[in-house]
């Protein structure tokens, strides 16, 4: 995409959300020399905004409330930015460029960033809306799992992606006996191979998790007071809970922008820089979605927020480019990086490590050179090497040999091959390239 500049920022800016996206958002717009001069926010939640990722380490236990917060509502007050908390934007008028609170108020734009994220996906099933079914999204439910917790019992969990297994692991932490269903064959299936789920299920279930892969829900059962009694699985299976946590995946919040006529897929449809259907409205995080792309992961939505801060602060910057991400689980003495397909195709050639005493499994997927995946288990640390090299797109068939040690062994064997590829007489038997040299000379 080629660059690009805006023209002189209209104010008011006003950001609706005030989450992570939000929040990033704002920290950038200030350090831009000609940051937009009236800006305001306005945020559903009560608190000003939080790392929602640490939601899972406060659940488990392992970390105070106060760690989470971002910024103090002092602090928006001292950079000059209007924040307004508790309050729903129900209605966005934009022959008007006005938009409505749940509380009544009315504001005006210049220009409007949809920062409004997702909600937790509910299966249609019987019972899905009893007492004692929560979600985990936010500080809110994070309170009401604890309180689940410091109560006891059992909880059921439903959903064996990062989510899923990182409420579960929170909650059996606290004390609960908690099953973990997976409607696949086996846990984060979207990252993981096999192998490696199944070292990751073996390690939970050490822990004193029980998980049921293959899953199939049939309803959740009422206690006869409109509380949830217990979990049915189709084939009749029934398990008794005092609670259950649903994960299952995320909805993106496109409401009000589909209310006010913006183009909506699956989520809010935004350019390259994050502009809406509208040129006054731009949406950014898990609320949008760029090309096919909706998120659910921090990485892509920073790199969007810096795209965005440049664009509304007039600053020539080049679009949002989609790239892959790299997924990890906060799970403490679990360790995990996956990146790039889960299963091979055809067009593969795999590496793979396993040791199954020490737990520790790499598997990598290259492709006529470049790696394209990566699944670690275990001994993370040269994941993100990994990741940089697929992202360079480099041909790693130099280091080949060396690849599954990690970022040490197989860079020697690079540093070699370009030594090599310099050298107007090389000494092939020295070589460790010497097996392919036809791919260095081009
Ligand atoms: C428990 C948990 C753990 C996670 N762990 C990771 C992780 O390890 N790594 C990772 O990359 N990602 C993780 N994520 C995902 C990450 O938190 C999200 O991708 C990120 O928060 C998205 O930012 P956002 O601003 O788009 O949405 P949010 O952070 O959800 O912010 C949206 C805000 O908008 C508000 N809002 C919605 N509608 C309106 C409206 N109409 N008016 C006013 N306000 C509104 C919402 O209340 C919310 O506060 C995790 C998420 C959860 C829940």
């Amino acid at each position: 995409m080629p660059p690009h500049s805006t023209q002189a920022p209209q104010d008011p800016l006003v950001i609706v959300g005030n989450g992570m996206a939000s929040h990033r958002l704002l920290e950038a717009l200030l350090r831009q020399p000609a940051r937009p001069a009236r800006i305001t926010v306005i945020g559903e939640e009560p608190t000003p905004a939080y790392n929602r990722i640490l939601l899972s380490p406060l659940l488990a236990g392992e970390l105070e409330r106060d760690t989470l917060t971002l910024r103090s509502a002092e602090w928006y007050a001292e950079q000059g930015i209007e924040l307004i908390l508790g309050e729903r934007v129900t209605e966005i008028d934009r022959q008007a460029q006005r938009l409505t609170t749940d509380a009544g108020r009315h504001l005006a734009y210049g220009r409007l960033v949809l920062a409004t994220g997702s909600r937790p996906a509910l299966p249609s099933l019987p019972g899905i809306r009893l007492a004692g079914v929560h979600a985990f999204r936010d500080l809110n439910d994070a309170a009401t799992l604890s309180d689940c917790a410091s109560r006891g019992g059992s909880a059921v969990v439903i959903g064996g992606g990062l989510l899923g297994l990182e409420a579960a692991e929170g909650l059996r932490k606290r004390g609960m006996a908690v099953t973990l269903l997976q409607r696949a064959e086996h846990l984060m299936n979207r990252q993981l191979d096999a192998t490696a789920a199944g070292l990751l299920e073996q390690e939970l279930v050490g822990r004193g998790l029980e998980v049921i892969t293959g899953a199939r829900l049939a309803a959740l059962e009422d206690d006869g007071q409109g509380r949830v009694a217990a979990v049915c699985l189709e084939g009749g299976r029934r398990l008794p809970t005092d609670c259950v946590v649903v994960a299952i995946g995320i909805a993106p919040n496109v409401e009000p922008g589909r209310a006010a006529g913006l183009a909506v897929d699956r989520a809010i449809r935004v350019d390259g820089y994050l502009t809406t259907s509208d040129p006054a409205i731009f949406a950014l995080g898990e609320c949008c979605q760029f090309e096919q792309h909706t998120y659910g992961l921090v990485e892509p939505i920073w790199r969007q927020v810096e795209v965005l801060a440049a664009h509304l602060a007039g600053e020539a910057v080049g679009g949002y480019a989609e790239r892959p991400s790299a997924t990890r689980l906060k799970v403490s003495g679990v360790s995990l990086y996956a990146f790039g397909p889960t299963e091979p195709g055809e067009e593969h050639e795999v590496l793979a490590y396993h040791d199954p005493d020490q737990g520790d499994y790499r598997r990598l997927l290259l492709r006529e050179g470049p790696l394209e995946g990566a699944v670690l288990y275990g001994d993370t640390a040269p994941g993100p090497w990994y990741f940089a090299q697929a992202l360079a797109g480099r041909d790693l068939t130099p280091c080949r040999p060396a690849l599954l040690l990690g970022a040490a062994d197989a860079d020697a064997l690079l540093d070699a091959s370009l030594d090599a590829s310099l050298d107007a007489s090389p000494k092939p038997e020295d070589s460790p390239t010497q097996t392919r040299p036809e791919k260095e000379a081009a």
